[in-house]
């Protein structure tokens, strides 16, 4: 039971959930997945339950990712999934009522914003707040992002990759790519397909990513291997092959190509005060995707500019909505937080 006062951060991502409670820390990060069953449109699971039934579904019910493209494909399931996190989290009951901060993905339009504000307010929060992603990256990131000084972050989650340049607690210059974490996966499948003439899971392929994947091939991994299942596309049949890390540096090479390219794009909108800023104190990289390995270095290369991974990447949107909550008058006051509240 949550008392007075308590806040709640969450980070309503493409690819999972992740909750923060004051006092607390994260106490929930669950992949954004939810099985629904076909007659009825209830709600069979939600979270990693429903994620283990991805792509072994009997008929009658689907697993589907409602936030996959970077946008609220499907927002009545995004509200149910959010009600659903937020009880699983503090418990069905509060007895006050908590202010709920939600970090959104870049691509959500205004009328899904009301849909995700709604949810939270009737999930039994006291005010709902929105907060943009990149802000939430760093402040997650332990950024001072309200200082006059310019610095940037690249946030790569399951559906896009968000590169912002941020100064006084504003974003100056952005752009937000529908390039992430599943489009890698994708593209592994894709070579396999090609070269293999065999048919792997995206589950599959996010392992290769994850254990062997690199987007920097003399970064230690070139002599690794995997050996992954699939249906061979010509016997019909299941078959193993053993996929190499060179081989998933070449599969990934386009997607990643493609981020390196906007983050060059962003630099060069960049004002030249600002663009000094980022010389000094580098770019930072949060969100799951960012542990791509090899993916720092090569934007290092790229770039010429110092290059990190932010500690702990794939909890800093979570941390940072609650970071957001506890300096609330602040960021209101600067404009960088709407008062409005419905
Ligand atoms: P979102 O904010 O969209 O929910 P996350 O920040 O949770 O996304 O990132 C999810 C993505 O990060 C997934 O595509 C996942 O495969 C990828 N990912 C997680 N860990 C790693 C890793 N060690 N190497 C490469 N990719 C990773
Ligand atoms: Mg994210």
């Amino acid at each position: 039971m949550l008392g007075w006062g308590t806040d709640i951060g969450i980070d309503l991502g493409t690819a999972s959930v992740l909750v923060y409670v004051k006092g607390k820390g994260i106490v929930l990060n669950e992949p954004s997945v939810v099985a629904i069953e076909r007659d009825t449109g209830q709600i069979f699971a939600v979270g990693e339950e429903a994620r283990r039934m991805l792509g072994r579904t009997p008929g009658n019910i689907i697993a589907i990712r409602p936030l996959r493209e970077g946008v609220i494909a499907d927002y009545d399931t995004t509200e149910k999934m959010l009600r659903y996190f937020i009880n699983k989290a503090c418990g069905r009951r509060f007895f006050f009522k908590p202010r709920v901060m939600v970090c959104i993905p870049s691509g959500v339009t205004g009328v899904e914003e009301r849909a995700v504000r709604q949810a939270a307010l009737q999930a039994g929060a006291r005010q709902a707040y929105l907060i943009e992603e990149p802000l939430a990256a760093a402040l997650g990131a332990g950024l001072d992002i309200s200082e006059a000084s310019g610095s940037m972050v690249i946030d790569i989650g399951g559906g896009t990759a968000d590169i912002a340049v941020l100064s006084l607690g504003g974003i100056v210059c952005s752009k937000s790519l529908r390039v992430g974490g599943d489009k890698f996966d994708e593209a592994i499948v894709r070579y396999i397909r090609r070269e293999y003439n065999l048919m792997i899971g995206e589950r599959s392929a996010e392992e290769l990513k994850i254990k062997i994947g690199t987007a920097y091939p003399l970064a230690k991994r070139e002599n690794t291997s995997l050996e992954i299942r699939g249906r061979d596309l010509v016997s019909g049949l299941p078959k193993t092959v053993t996929v190499t890390s060179v081989e998933c540096y070449e599969a990934l090479a386009e997607p990643v190509e493609a981020v390196v390219g906007a983050v060059k794009e962003v630099l060069e909108k960049t004002p030249p005060e600002l663009a000094a800023d980022i010389i000094n104190k580098g770019i930072v990289m949060t969100g799951g995707g960012s542990l791509l390995h090899g993916l720092d270095i090569l934007l290092r290369e790229e770039t010429g500019l110092p290059v990190h991974v932010a500690e702990d990447a794939i909890s800093c949107v979570a941390l940072g909505t609650g970071k957001a909550l506890s300096m609330l008058n602040v960021l209101q006051s600067s404009g960088i937080i709407s008062k409005k509240v419905i």
